[in-house]
């Protein structure tokens, strides 16, 4: 009899280690395969990047919430902010689109207005893509071409005991934007007169809909001479990206919960809605920062960019990753699993 594994037994990540078990790469100008956020290939003088990333109407956006042409910037933005993980500049992106027939010809252009803003914003070209019809919604995947200087490259699976945890911007804004966006939904569902109750909100709400990719955080690093040692962005979460830091480092790590940057926007909005800010800060996806390693040599050349936090160190205790909590204790960092 044919056996049936579910993919839920393995997850996201249990997943893809197991499509990578079964691929090589041949090729000698294929640096890196799978496994980091962009493939790296060389091209000689440089190396090249290239990402792909996919979303899904019901799955990663709501369209009654998510306005076409923010969907448009923010699917823009999740490419670049792959290559910026790979300390690399973004060059040239490729969308493939796929629409049902309630889409309709200004719907498309609404999106394409975003990514354009996006283009101009990240100073990337629109190059190509693909168009196809869908029978569940809206479809779009976002592929990313970037180069960076051999030297300047950080990977994912190069921190080292002793280095220093950086991250940019603040954390768990994006989750509680969309936890009020859902809220106001269900209120608006309940019962359509009501206006939404969303004053002094507009920064969390920003970042759900319309997240940057931290390219201002990489020119930065290089005006200061410091090579992040390793580097990944937050897309699924500080916990979870922290945890393939590590397991892809061979190292440990310990962070501070009293360290995490965040928003008094996003503390509000954790309170109303009975979560912990820092469960929204570790475990909550889509903030598009960067998590960073340095050496401790670095510290002085950019512990003064108020865009930067340091949040905890490295350790040789491969696999122990752990968060020092306010209260003083030392718990284990797990990463939530399949993230959508
Ligand atoms: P990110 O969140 O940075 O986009 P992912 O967690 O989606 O990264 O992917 C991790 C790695 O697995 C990347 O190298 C990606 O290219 C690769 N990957 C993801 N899905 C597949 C797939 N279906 N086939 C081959 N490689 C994949
Ligand atoms: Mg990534």
């Amino acid at each position: 009899m044919e056996t049936r594994t579910e993919i839920s037994s393995l997850g996201e990540f249990g997943l893809i280690q197991r499509i990578n078990k079964g691929i090589r790469p041949t090729l000698p100008d294929t640096v890196r395969g799978i496994g980091d956020d962009a493939a790296v290939i060389d091209l000689g003088e440089e190396f090249g990047l290239l990402t792909t990333d996919m979303f899904l109407e019901g799955i990663h956006f709501d369209l009654t919430f998510f306005p076409l042409k923010h969907l448009g910037y923010k699917i823009i933005a999740a490419g670049i902010s792959d290559i910026a993980a790979m300390n690399g500049i973004p060059r040239q992106v490729t969308i493939n689109l796929a629409l049902s027939n309630r889409f309709s010809v200004e719907a498309v252009d609404e999106l394409y207005e975003g990514m354009k803003l996006a283009c101009k914003d990240f100073n990337v070209d629109l190059v190509g893509g693909d168009t196809t019809s869908s029978r569940s919604g809206l479809i779009i995947s976002v592929s990313a071409f970037g180069k960076v200087k051999k030297e300047k490259i950080a990977y994912r699976n190069t921190a080292q005991p002793n280095d220093l945890l950086c991250v940019t911007g603040d954390l768990g804004g994006a989750y509680m934007g969309l936890q009020l966006l859902e809220r106001e939904k269900q209120v608006f569902m309940a019962n359509p007169n009501m206006q939404p109750e969303l004053d002094g909100k507009d920064y969390v709400i920003q970042r759900q809909l319309r997240p940057e990719a931290r390219m201002d955080v990489v020119y930065e690093l290089e005006e200061a001479g410091v090579i992040p040692t390793s580097m990944i962005d937050l897309s699924d979460g500080l916990a979870s990206d922290l945890l393939h830091i590590c397991a892809q480092s061979g190292v440990g790590a310990v962070i501070f919960e009293e360290r995490l940057p965040i928003d008094e926007q996003t503390y509000l909005a954790a309170s109303e809605l009975n979560i912990g800010a820092a469960t929204a800060a570790l475990n909550g996806g889509e903030d598009y920062e960067l998590l960073f390693t340095v050496s401790q040599s670095a510290y002085e050349l950019i512990k003064n960019n108020p865009k930067i936090t340091f949040i905890g160190y490295i350790t040789d205790k491969k696999g122990e990753v752990e968060l020092h909590t306010k209260g003083d204790s030392r718990v284990p960092l797990t990463a939530q699993g399949w993230n959508a």
